[in-house]
């Protein structure tokens, strides 16, 4: 009798507790949504602002400083021109772990073709000095927002947590300068050093709101390759007495095609294109050089290995087998630092999805394929600290659109495309409920 007692009690005592923290979640989530409502006017003209002032890559100077008040508006403690026109923000608030979330802010030399009525007639002169029309056609407007909506809501729901808000905006992430660059100049010396780094990239792939995750290396790691085919050049009619660097730079292209093919394990996915090849200048003269330019693309630094040691042995070889001398051998100049994969840290992710799920619903978070485009965020994962990082997909396109490309067929403009024109609205909503909702409870948990 006093055994079932207890256990009726603590039956009871149990429900109470489900029942108020199923309460607790929905009401932070209202928390969250009302939060989101109160600023989304505010928010959508920063965007259209934000949209129709592209600036290129290292030239993020208005844009920085737009950040960079927005934050101290905010009551962010903030440091400009961090590795170029990076901007770090810090918000205290109380003993807890250190969070980072991270937006980028420049756009691409393209010009948009969206006919949207606010859309960018921006032109600038590029590094080059050569002017160029300018676009946010990679959704970094909307990863500026997002971000800024995200820390906005946390701030003002401040007495639901405890710890510290790393907020990084990051210059330069097309060339894939920036994350290297603030890394560079010390974020993680100079400031608290984070227990997990976040951020989204917007998708035209999924609907505006939703979400998409991978548990592992969601983007490719990348580097560019310059290949020098040398020959021995003459005329076009005595072929003979040259060693034809046309002929050798064919070879190479063909025989480059089976490093993917042959030597990589079928289960670890890579590409090597070859998206250049220039040599010669007449129709009867056999030149002494061609030039090919490649982009590689992987998801372990293993099999990137197994592609530099393939892109030094098969033009060599070619080579030989031509009779080259050794002193004429091809020149193999892989391109500066690698872009890593972004190597999403599994258990952070899971972690996330649930938050992102018990405020968006499960329908609306989903596991999809990880994709060969890069993102320097990965090299925030791969610095002496070991900070695990987690990027996931944000939907951003109008659901009847997705719906009619399901349907027929019609094609959604990509990312990096004149027509790229996500909504809004509905992306933000969604992009900051989980975001915050994830950020909470990771500050949260133990
Ligand atoms: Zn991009
Ligand atoms: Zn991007």
């Amino acid at each position: 009798m006093k055994q079932s007692f207890i256990i009726a009690v603590f039956l009871l005592f149990s429900i109470h507790l489900t029942s108020q923290s199923l309460t607790t979640s929905a009401e932070l989530n209202n928390k969250i949504f009302k939060q989101i409502e109160s600023q989304i006017e505010e928010v959508n003209t920063l965007y259209i602002d934000l949209h129709q002032t592209p600036e290129l890559s290292l030239m993020e100077f208005k844009t920085s400083e737009k950040m960079a008040s927005h934050l101290e508006k905010l009551g962010l403690d903030v440091i400009r021109n961090i590795g170029g026109n990076g901007v770090v923000g810090i918000f205290k608030n109380g003993n807890g772990k250190v969070i980072m979330l991270r937006t980028d802010m420049d756009a691409l030399p393209i010009k948009e073709n969206t006919g949207l009525a606010y859309a960018s007639s921006v032109v600038m002169k590029n590094a080059e000095g050569i002017e160029s029309p300018v676009m946010h056609a990679c959704g970094h407007d909307l990863h500026m927002t997002t971000w800024l909506g995200t820390l906005t809501t946390m701030i003002e729901l401040k007495k639901e947590w405890k710890g510290t808000i790393i907020a990084i905006a990051q210059p330069a992430e097309e060339i894939s300068a920036g994350s290297n660059s603030m890394i560079k100049d010390g974020i993680f010396e100079r400031f608290p050093v984070p227990d997990y780094a976040l951020c989204y990239h917007v998708s035209p792939d999924y609907k505006a709101g939703e979400i998409g995750y991978f548990p592992g290396s969601i983007f490719a790691g990348v580097n560019s390759v310059n290949i020098t085919i040398r020959g021995s050049g003459g005329h076009g009619a005595q072929p003979h007495k040259t060693i034809d660097p046309i002929v050798m730079a064919s070879q190479t292209i063909l025989a480059l095609q089976t490093v993917v093919s042959r030597e990589i394990n079928p289960v670890n996915p890579a590409v090597i294109t070859v998206g250049s090849i220039h040599g010669g200048s007449k129709h009867n003269i056999i030149p002494d050089e061609v030039k090919l330019q490649l982009t590689t693309r992987f998801f372990k630094d293993e099999v990137y290995q197994e592609i530099k040691e393939a892109l030094l042995r098969i033009p060599k070889g070619i080579a030989i087998a031509a009779g080259v001398p050794e002193d004429n051998y091809p020149i193999v100049e892989f391109m500066g630092d690698i872009t890593p994969p972004v190597a999403n840290d599994p258990d952070l992710v899971m972690n996330a999805v649930a938050s992102m799920k018990s405020i968006l619903g499960n329908n609306k978070v989903y596991q999809v394929d990880p994709a060969t485009v890069a993102e320097d965020f990965g090299r925030y994962g791969r610095t002496k600290e070991n900070i695990p990082i987690a990027l996931f997909w944000l939907g951003s396109s109008n659901h009847e659109q997705i719906e009619d490309q399901l349907k027929n067929g019609t094609k959604i403009p990509a990312l990096h495309n004149a027509g790229f024109s996500p909504e809004f609205k509905p992306t933000f909503r969604g992009g900051v409920a989980a975001m915050s909702k994830t950020l909470i409870h990771l500050f949260n948990s133990k």
